[in-house]
């Protein structure tokens, strides 16, 4: 199998349109020590026709514009994409959804928790039932989205979507509000997890043993974004553990035999998006790669 990052960022992306921290900054002077960066999706394919994309970022269309192999390939209306899946209902993962419209028969792939949030918002009926289906994941049950490409649920530690929060938060709850998703073919595991906020046995032993981890890599420190005054909200209310520190995912997958580890869904505050950072030195000598967009996993 093969997964491209079609994107790499939080929500946002880099740099923010609102933002000058000290990373958006860079970015927005085009220093080459910070690249850009879309909102985080994937693309993944066995046979290098058929696509599934993994959760549709708002900048899904941008996406496509720069990866010859998402578009159509064959006079008139067809596309490569015929599957997509996305692990939550925040807005940064399904959003895109709204420019897979135009009558293209897709699957869609979600658990019922988030296909729900869609059915409610009315605005997702653009999607046609009739060209867009809707298929239940559940968690431990396997699917398979496309011929030889198997797809597999788990509960992530999280929240549901900032547009479902009322009152109070569960932070930490593990349900179908927010999963993480593994992939099979060939024999090789990848596991994507963009949000997670804590690491628990079972998040471990799924993880352990994996080709590939794409892991939450939000934020560097728990309070980054206070710290900086861009927010007043730490990585763990929003649902994400931080990547350093003692409960940090640095320290948690240490002694986890994986293949490949790659943070995504970094935040445009995190200071591992500078190229020549102590903290970008930190995580590539722990044995982590920091994702960019157009990056290639091949299994
Ligand atoms: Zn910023």
């Amino acid at each position: 199998m093969r997964v491209v990052v079609l994107g790499s960022a939080a929500g946002g992306g880099v740099p923010q349109w609102n933002c000058r921290c000290s990373v958006c900054a860079l970015a927005w002077s085009g220093d080459a020590r910070v690249k850009r960066r879309t909102q985080t999706s994937l693309a993944a394919t066995v046979d290098g026709e058929a696509f599934l994309v993994i959760d549709a970022s708002p900048d899904l269309r941008q996406q496509i514009l720069s990866q010859p192999m998402l578009q159509p390939r064959r006079p008139g209306r067809s596309s490569p994409i015929k599957a997509c899946a996305v692990t939550n209902a925040d807005v940064d993962h399904v959003a895109g959804l709204l420019t897979l419209r135009e009558r293209q028969k897709i699957a869609l792939y979600a658990t019922s928790a988030t296909l729900s949030a869609l059915a409610a918002n009315p605005v997702f009926d653009v999607l046609s039932t009739q060209c867009v289906s809707r298929n239940p994941i559940r968690i431990g049950a396997a699917s398979e989205p496309l011929p030889g490409l198997l797809l597999e649920a788990f509960a992530a530690p999280g929240k549901v979507a900032l547009w479902q929060e009322g009152e109070t938060v569960q932070i930490g709850a593990e349900g179908e509000e927010s999963v993480a998703l593994e992939l099979q073919s060939g024999g090789k595991r990848l596991v994507y997890a963009p949000a997670c906020a804590a690491m628990t046995p079972a998040m471990r032993e799924r993880i352990a043993g994996a080709d590939a981890l794409l892991f939450d890599g939000t934020t560097y420190t728990d309070d980054e974004l206070v710290a900086s005054s861009l927010m007043n909200k730490t990585a763990r209310r929003m649902g994400h553990m931080p990547i350093s520190g003692r409960d940090g995912s640095l320290a948690a997958l240490a002694d986890v035999k994986i293949g490949r580890k790659i943070f995504i869904h970094l935040n445009n505050s995190n200071p591992v998006l500078i190229e020549d950072s102590v903290e970008r030195r930190a995580v590539e000598t722990a044995g982590w790669e920091v994702a960019y967009d157009g990056m290639e996993i091949a299994l």
